[in-house]
């Protein structure tokens, strides 16, 4: 599967959709899912074109791949999220993932119910 520029988030990252940002730089971009599943439900995107986790960590450079992780860990701080998190990255058809452009749910705000795992 390649890259399609048209997905959603390529679009918030062209401005071209508006999303409720949180945080950004040159390597990430945070803001709040349209559709919250706890009262914290952020996504975090880096800036290049990446479909899924395995794209982003086999194509991405060391330093973007250290600046989005290091973005993630500036959210987690920001929220003041002390009582506990998750993440989530769902990737390709089988993990769930709707939008084709890597992200990473953050997920907060109440006791989570067990998942799968
Ligand atoms: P996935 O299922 O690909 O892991 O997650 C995609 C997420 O994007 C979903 O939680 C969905 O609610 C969210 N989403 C879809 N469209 C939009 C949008 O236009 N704006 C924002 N902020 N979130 C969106």
């Amino acid at each position: 599967m390649t890259y399609d520029s048209d997905n959603i988030f390529a679009r918030i990252l062209r401005g071209e959709i508006a999303c409720e940002k949180i945080s950004e730089d040159e390597y990430y971009l945070a803001f709040h899912d349209r559709y919250p599943k706890a009262p914290v439900h952020v996504l975090i995107i880096p800036k290049g074109p990446y479909l899924d986790a395995f794209d982003f960590h086999h194509r991405a450079s060391s330093l973007e791949i250290v600046g989005f992780y290091k973005g993630l860990n500036a959210v987690i701080e920001k929220l003041q999220i002390s009582e506990g998190y998750r993440l989530i990255a769902n990737s390709g058809h089988h993990g769930g993932q709707e939008v084709p452009h890597y992200h990473v749910h953050l997920l907060a705000g109440r006791k989570l119910e067990k998942s799968i795992v």
